[in-house]
């Protein structure tokens, strides 16, 4: 079939939208420090979009010409049936601009999962990994099991993904002397990897400020051991990479803070329930739920909602860490 495309997802400042992340569950089987209170309130079921809708609302974006979708979450592997939305996604390719699919994952189901992944045409696979000492993984994520990650990516690395990246927050006093083991253990297994400085979304249990590293400290680090170059390659994210020497790999950093990545922002995300959010750090928002619920089958309604939402795409966020917290949405809500 012939790829039916319009790309019309052009915001006011320019900057097209290629890339929707899409949070399919706020749920998750860890509580990681930086992202969740120990205890936490999830949405009701019947407020979270079904797959079935979540694989119409992807079809109305890939139609409108996003090239690449992100499913994260809460923790997607854990939503039943996520193999099914998988395949669904993963069949845009052939009808729709759709060129890569990838997902975030904390690793936990991935023995599980990983080759019913690549079966449906996941591409690429971001894993989060904080420690390498069993302890302190289950201290960082609250109920997380260090060996069974592992253990996942032992089955990412068979089921031949095109890539695997790990993802890092470095917190200060809390897993900031691991910034070299981290890499080097991406490194030896064949993966790039991405320090994230934390971000001020929800209501946690700790002083965000105290716990703040910095990612040109992380680099300052890395510098020390490694030979590391500034990368040219672009991934639509808002990493900043390098390449290390005698490597096929890279190093990558996420920094809302110290690099503003917004004005390169090509992306829109989608929570749980639905509303789309057209900036990380602002809350204008759209509803495409009551869009979909209350004209079911009419796809020509939902594209329309999506093209008129650009006009309320900010030109950029403004995290400030004195102000805690900045927003009350968890990242586990609005999709990291
Ligand atoms: N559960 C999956 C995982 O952990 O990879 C996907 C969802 S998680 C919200 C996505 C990414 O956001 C993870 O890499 C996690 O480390 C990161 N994250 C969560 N809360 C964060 C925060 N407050 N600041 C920075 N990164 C955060
Ligand atoms: Fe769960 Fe991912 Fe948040 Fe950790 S970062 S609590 S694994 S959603």
């Amino acid at each position: 079939m012939t790829p039916t495309t319009q790309p019309q997802l052009i915001d006011r400042f320019g900057r097209q939208v290629t890339y929707v992340r899409m949070s399919i569950t706020d749920r998750c089987d860890f509580r990681c420090v930086y992202c969740m209170d120990e205890e936490m309130t999830f949405m009701p079921r019947e407020q979270l979009l079904t797959l079935e809708e979540i694989a119409y609302l992807l079809r109305a974006f890939c139609e409108l010409g996003v090239e690449k979708v992100r499913i994260t979450g809460g923790e997607p592997l854990v939503r039943r049936n996520v193999d099914w939305l998988f395949q669904h996604i993963g069949d845009l390719k052939q009808t729709t601009a759709l060129k890569e699919l990838n997902v975030t994952t904390n690793g936990s189901q991935l023995t599980k999962y990983s080759d019913a992944m690549v079966a449906a045409g996941v591409d690429r696979v971001n894993i989060s990994l904080d420690s390498l000492k069993a302890d302190r993984f289950r201290d960082l994520t609250r109920t997380g099991d260090l060996a069974t990650v592992l253990a996942g990516i032992e089955a990412a690395k068979k089921a031949g993904f095109k890539r695997l990246k790990l993802n890092a927050v470095i917190m200060k006093g809390r897993n900031d002397d691991e910034i070299i083991d981290l890499a080097q253990f991406a490194l030896d297994n064949e993966m790039d990897i991405s320090y994230i400085e934390e971000m001020p979304l929800g209501h946690v249990s700790h002083e965000r400020k105290e716990s703040f590293y910095s990612s040109d400290d992380v680099l300052a680090e890395l510098n020390k051991v490694f030979d590391l170059q500034p990368s040219i390659s672009k991934t639509g994210g808002p990493s900043r990479y390098y390449q290390v020497a005698n490597s096929k790999n890279k190093i990558g950093f996420i920094s809302p803070h110290s690099h503003n990545f917004c004005d390169t922002c090509n992306r829109v995300r989608v929570t749980t329930e639905g509303r789309l959010l057209l900036c990380l750090g602002q809350e204008h928002s759209v509803d495409l739920r009551a869009v979909i619920r209350s004209h079911p089958g009419d796809i020509d309604r939902l594209k329309q909602a999506i093209i008129d939402s650009m006009v309320i795409k900010p030109k950029g966020h403004d995290f400030d860490l004195n102000v805690q917290p900045v927003l009350f949405r968890h990242m586990s809500v609005t999709g990291g």
